[in-house]
């Protein structure tokens, strides 16, 4: 076993999200930008023998959980082989999914060992769906939420609110939560990425989220783990829970366990940290890569990427340093 990767602030490493792709079905305007997004060339991506080698350094290195997001995930023909290789090595394994491919691999996900997923859902409303995500495939997503339950699977719904486009659902969402135990819905503030017409007075807040589901449910708090990034909340006599992701009002970031791998190989320490470090490139090469990933966590601020704010003067121009969502994975 090698050494646990922990930061100057003492939190160990223990949960990667691996990135599969940049590439997506959908186009959902608060991911990347509606015009100019240069998607990475194929030979830029890892291939599935380097993520599972990356992967099962990490797991070495005392990683616990393991996350396939994107892009979407689903979208890499290889993606079935990648899931099924990762279930033999990583002690927990799951997906952050759009769902419009899911039903192709069930099998797979099952046999990896995967029984929750993260599946996101902005709209109950077929023309805002498309409206957000410039595609057509709001039916689909909604029935294969529905799959999934039924085959068994835990589903956390993400819905990323923001103000005048879908803030009027949030109750609509706690309500689908109601009567479904395996069914968790949880609200997203809406982040800064490049290219995502960021904007301040576009998030809807922990606080305003809490406050308009106080008008219509009353609640009680989920007890919930350190490294938890969203603060849950039961309906009395609900089934489900809710949840509420406040990166930017209501951070997380004292308990942060999280690395990200993006589709290129670049390691970043934090979703917001501009600095990554090339771990493709070495490996390629046949070099050790250990000593850059250690080095990397010694560099991590302890919020934000090392952001002072984001209301600070220069949060925007800050952020378009960073890249798109999709491109680093979320
Ligand atoms: N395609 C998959 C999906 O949509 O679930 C995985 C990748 S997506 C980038 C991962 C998560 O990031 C999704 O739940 C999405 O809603 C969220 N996300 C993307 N851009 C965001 C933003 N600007 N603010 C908050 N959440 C965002
Ligand atoms: Fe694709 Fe997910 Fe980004 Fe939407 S949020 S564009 S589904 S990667």
């Amino acid at each position: 076993m090698a050494l646990p990767i922990v930061d100057t602030f003492g939190r160990k490493h223990t949960y990667l999200r691996i990135s599969l792709t940049d590439k997506c079905n959908l186009r959902c305007t608060y991911c990347m930008p509606q015009e100019d997004m240069q998607f990475m060339p194929t030979k830029w991506l890892m291939q599935a023998d380097e993520i599972a080698y990356l992967a099962g350094l990490f797991v070495e290195m005392g990683v616990e959980k393991i996350r396939l997001t994107g892009g979407e995930p689903l979208v890499r023909k290889d993606a079935g082989d990648i899931i099924s290789r990762l279930g033999k090595l990583a002690p927990s394994l799951t997906l952050t999914t759009n769902a419009v491919y899911i039903d192709q691999f069930l099998p797979q996900l099952k046999e990896a060992g995967v029984t929750s997923l993260n599946v996101s859902l902005d709209t109950l409303k077929e023309e805002r769906f498309q409206a957000i995500t410039k595609r057509d495939h709001f039916t689909k997503t909604l029935n294969h939420i529905r799959l999934l339950l039924d085959e068994g699977f835990v589903v956390k719904v993400n819905m990323v609110v923001m103000r005048g486009t879908n803030d009027d659902e949030v109750n609509d969402f706690v309500r689908m939560t109601l009567a479904e135990p395996n069914l968790h819905v949880r609200f997203i503030e809406f982040m800064p990425f490049k290219g995502n017409q960021w904007d301040l007075s576009k998030i809807v807040s922990y606080a305003d989220l809490i406050a308009n589901v106080s008008q219509e449910f009353e609640f009680q708090p989920v007890a919930g783990e350190v490294h938890d990034t969203a603060r849950r909340f039961r309906v009395n006599g609900g089934a489900g829970t809710f949840g509420i992701i406040g990166t930017v009002t209501h951070p997380f970031c004292e308990g942060c366990n999280r690395i990200r791998l993006t589709a290129d190989g670049k390691l970043k320490n934090c979703l917001f940290d501009t600095s990554e470090v090339d771990l493709l490139t070495p490996l390629r090469k046949g070099d050790d890569i250990r000593p850059l990933i250690y080095t990397h966590f010694q560099k991590k601020h302890f919020a934000h990427g090392g952001h002072a704010s984001f209301t600070e003067r220069q949060a925007k121009a800050d952020y378009e340093q960073n890249r798109e969502m999709i491109a680093i994975g979320g």
